[in-house]
């Protein structure tokens, strides 16, 4: 049996305008975060209709970041993460470069 992992959560998103955000929080099952340059959400997507459950708060699924000191393997160890306008409109404000 694969033992299951708790992943951290998304504990804020203030990016009101993505389809999964309602209220300050993310909707996604989960989210991925990271591009070359920067720690982008890359689940962020503008789109008229509603996206994720209305029920679940989302987790970070993986992170490219491999330069945060939160991160492990492309996996993110921190107890929680915060999205909000960094260096784009939805990046991953918890993010601590090494
Ligand atoms: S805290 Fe660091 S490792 Fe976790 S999602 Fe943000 S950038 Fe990635």
């Amino acid at each position: 049996m694969t033992a299951s992992m708790e992943r951290p959560r998304v504990q804020e998103c203030v990016v009101a305008a993505c389809a999964y955000n309602r209220t300050g929080d993310c909707h996604a099952f989960a989210i991925t975060i990271g591009s070359s340059d920067h720690a982008h959400c890359h689940t962020f997507i503008r789109m008229p209709e509603s996206g994720g459950v209305d029920t679940l708060v989302a987790q970070v699924g993986a992170c490219q970041r491999a330069d945060c000191r939160h991160n492990s393997r492309l996996e993110c160890h921190a107890p929680g993460i915060r999205v909000g306008p960094d260096n784009d409109l939805a990046d991953c404000m918890t993010y601590d470069r090494r």
